[in-house]
């Protein structure tokens, strides 16, 4: 076996997967990039191919594979291409590969996040939609797989850089967490203003520099909404040991309450790179590129409460936590389709939240449909072309 850690890059040419590249260059000794994929950014997948010479690639639009193949055969490029959807579960899965970085935006990452579990790789999570929609199911493939899942979204990486490596001792040490959110682009805002807010304007985050589809989410704080859950899994939390607080300063990356009452808090700048080094080396730690964090800059870390005017859609999170199993899934589906068609310019962005209401109101999971990976896709379907009538017939 390799000394080397032999990485696929699932969603490369995204912005985890850029930055995870970017890490990776850093440790040339360390790592080795195995695959790599896009869905249609294929002049970056191209670049990145030429630059890093993987085994294989992968591109999920088979409309676009070809022009791939012949781009990389025209520069003497050995790399393999593969295409469609099933190909990034053929490379999550391959035996000479350690680790995955799931860094694909939405539930189109769920099937190759379950296989990498079921086939004990280290899992480095970015893909927080995967773990939303897949629940109890994507957390039993994890132990029946005897994979490593390592949590990269920030505030994850933090509650997780802060608690003991034996996670048996978790339930007993943890009273709550708290999830720090930066209140993005709105945060003092008046609400009455929110319905008028452009896609251009949702995408500008004051602090961490993303993909459009969480930039939006930040805006709405659907993306703590998501957290919530995420948190709910990875830590083995009931929802009322979660807690949410605006933090706009992102310096504080969250925080875990002990039963004493002690709080543990892990800082620095809001960086990726850092919980994506932190995955990548654990149980070490590496340089990640990221600046040190400037204490003669730093004028105050401030917290307050997130408006529930403002921000309702962050407040779905626990009613989806009690709600059936799947409810959780309806809420993710609903909102994918809801922020696809506000930057698409064919809804408000207050509609965004109506929808993942309306649909979380109405659309109940069919007993056993959260089961398993084929009755989660049933179910994500099925709210999909709903929320999208809805959206159509502008019933919000
Ligand atoms: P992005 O839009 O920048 O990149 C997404 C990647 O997924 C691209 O490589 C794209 O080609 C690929 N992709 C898109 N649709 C696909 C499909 N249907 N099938 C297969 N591949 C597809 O997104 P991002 O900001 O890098 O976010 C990636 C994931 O990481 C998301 O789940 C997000 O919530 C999570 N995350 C991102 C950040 C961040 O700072 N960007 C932080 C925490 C968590
Ligand atoms: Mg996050």
């Amino acid at each position: 076996m390799s000394s080397k850690l032999r990485l696929a890059v699932l969603g490369s040419t995204g912005s985890i997967g850029t930055s995870t590249l970017d890490v990776a260059a850093r440790h040339p000794e360390r790592i080795e990039v195995r695959a790599l994929s896009a869905h249609s950014r294929v002049d970056e997948l191209v670049a990145q191919c030429l630059r890093w010479k993987p085994r294989q690639a992968v591109v999920t639009d088979v409309a676009r594979a070809a022009d791939v193949r012949r781009h990389l055969k025209e520069q003497g490029c050995p790399t393999e291409v593969l295409e469609g959807p099933q190909a990034l579960c053929e490379v999550a899965t391959d035996p000479e590969v350690d680790a995955v970085m799931a860094a694909v935006v939405g539930a189109a990452g769920l099937p190759s996040c379950l296989a990498a579990a079921r086939s004990g790789k280290r899992l480095l999570l970015a893909n927080k939609e995967a773990l939303v929609v897949g629940g109890a199911v994507f957390m039993q493939a994890v132990r029946e797989g005897g994979a490593t899942l390592i949590p990269i979204d920030s505030e994850h990486s933090a509650i997780f850089q802060c608690l003991p490596e034996d996670r048996s001792t978790w339930g007993q040490r943890v009273d709550h967490i708290i999830l720090t959110a930066s209140g993005g682009p709105f945060r003092q805002r008046d609400p009455a203003s929110l319905e008028a807010v452009t896609p251009d304007e949702a995408c500008a985050h004051p602090t961490w520099v993303m993909g459009r589809k969480i930039s939006v989410d930040s805006a709405t704080m659907m993306n703590k909404a998501l957290e919530v859950i995420e948190a709910r899994w990875l830590f083995d939390l009931t929802p009322e040991r979660i807690r949410a607080v605006i933090h706009p300063q992102s310096i504080v990356h969250s925080m875990v309450v002990c039963r004493d009452q002690s709080v543990l808090a892990q800082m620095g700048t809001p960086d990726m790179r850092v919980p994506i080094a932190y995955g990548l080396a654990w149980p070490h730690r590496m340089e990640s590129g990221a600046s040190p964090l400037e204490w003669s800059s730093l004028k105050a870390l401030s917290f307050e409460e997130a408006d529930e005017r403002r921000f309702p859609g962050l407040f779905l999170s626990w009613h989806a936590l009690r709600g059936p199993l799947g409810s959780t899934a309806v809420l993710n589906a609903a909102n994918e389709v809801a922020v696809e068609r506000f930057l698409a310019g064919r809804i408000g962005f207050m509609d965004i939240y109506r929808l993942n209401a309306r649909a979380l109101g109405a659309i109940e999971p069919r007993l056993g449909e959260a089961a398993d990976l084929e009755g989660l896709m049933e179910l994500d379907q099925r709210v999909r072309a709903q929320v999208g009538q809805w959206a159509n017939a502008r019933t919000m």
